[in-house]
């Protein structure tokens, strides 16, 4: 696992629990959302009646099972956590649908990986509240109606764009997670620090939030690694030097660039003068496989605006060179 991957490892979902705001209120930056949010929730209330379902769409780790913590939490009612992938067969859904408490908030995180039969069932399930469960096979299969209590489903996903019209069009409210600003991710550490009762300085939360990717998740996992070192190495408290001293120790640097992230990189300047080079040959170089460069580290250089994946090939950017200290070549003049 890396320290700043995106996904939950066995530590993060051990702590997350305690560190996830309990409602809108707690929940920092993503302002356009809470507010939208806020009124969409406050209107249900006062209609008593059931929200309207919900999409999240964002990258792993920018609060999305929050959020729908924090949607039930406001409705005041149950919620139910499940996902894509978990949900093979239309009976699985049909199982869970059935046993929903009226007003119940059923939370499907990577909505994107349903199978399709239990994508049409929950067409109908979200539109009519109803799901016709087949029983039997063959020709003398037949199709029972059941009802169902109105529930709120949130839907998340990394990308709206990969839902089937169909089914995002049932949703009543559509909402993107943009990455974290860092001045927003040191609030959500400092907050973690109260929580988890470490003394950090503001400019210590500012170098950690630094280094998080926009990411509340792997600010709180970094946070962690901090606060160890803060205990073995120092008092305790973290500082800015402390957080600097402990991420380098985990080869995390400035900006939030990994080993992986460097050695990539490193060997598009220094050996291809940056680029363009073909992702085989760059993989070659760093020795990873085509896939680990081309899905773990690319897509946060991308991002960083450090790295241009271009028809003829890999190309490094003036931001590149600036990032690890080296000077470009001199372009050719003929
Ligand atoms: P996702 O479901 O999008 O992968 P999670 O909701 O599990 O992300 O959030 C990951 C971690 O980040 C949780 O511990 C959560 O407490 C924290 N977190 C996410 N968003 C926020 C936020 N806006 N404010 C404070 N903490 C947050």
């Amino acid at each position: 696992e890396r320290l700043v991957g995106a996904s939950a490892d066995r530590e993060d979902q051990a702590v997350e629990a305690a560190l996830r705001p309990k409602d809108l209120g707690e929940f920092i930056g993503q302002e356009k959302v809470r507010e939208q949010l806020d009124l969409v929730l406050r209107a249900a209330r006062a209609r008593g009646a059931t929200a309207d379902h919900v999409l999240l769409s964002g990258a792993p780790g920018l609060g999305k099972t929050t959020l729908s913590m924090i949607i039930a939490a406001e409705m005041g009612a149950p919620i139910r956590i499940t996902s894509g992938p978990a949900i093979q067969h239309a009976g699985d859904l049909a199982a869970i649908l059935s046993s929903l408490q009226e007003g119940e908030v059923l939370f499907l995180d990577e909505i994107h990986r349903m199978s399709r039969p239990a994508e049409e069932m929950l067409y109908m399930a979200m539109e009519d509240f109803r799901v016709d469960v087949i029983v039997g096979k063959g020709p003398g299969a037949t199709a029972i109606p059941l009802e169902l209590p109105p529930f709120t489903l949130v839907g998340a996903t990394t990308r709206a764009g990969l839902l089937p019209p169909p089914l995002r069009d049932r949703f009543g409210f559509t909402a993107h997670m943009e990455f974290y600003e860092p001045a927003e991710l040191q609030r959500v550490i400092h907050r973690s620090a109260g929580l988890l009762d470490v003394e950090i300085e503001p400019d210590g939360a500012a170098e950690i939030a630094g280094r998080s990717r926009g990411t509340p998740r792997i600010a709180n996992r970094l946070l962690r690694r901090v606060r160890d070192y803060a205990q073995v190495k120092a008092d305790g408290v973290i500082t800015r030097e402390i957080a600097a001293a402990a991420l380098a120790v985990y080869e995390v640097d400035a900006r939030g660039l990994d080993r992986l992230d460097r050695a990539v990189l490193e060997a598009l300047l220094k050996l291809f003068g940056g680029g363009p080079v073909g992702l085989s040959t760059l993989a070659v170089a760093v020795g990873e496989e085509r896939e680990t460069v081309e899905e773990v580290a690319e897509p946060f250089l991308v991002r960083e605006g450090l790295l241009a994946r271009t028809p003829r090939g890999r190309v490094a950017t003036p931001a590149a060179w600036a990032h690890l200290g080296l000077t470009p070549p001199r372009p050719q003049t003929s």
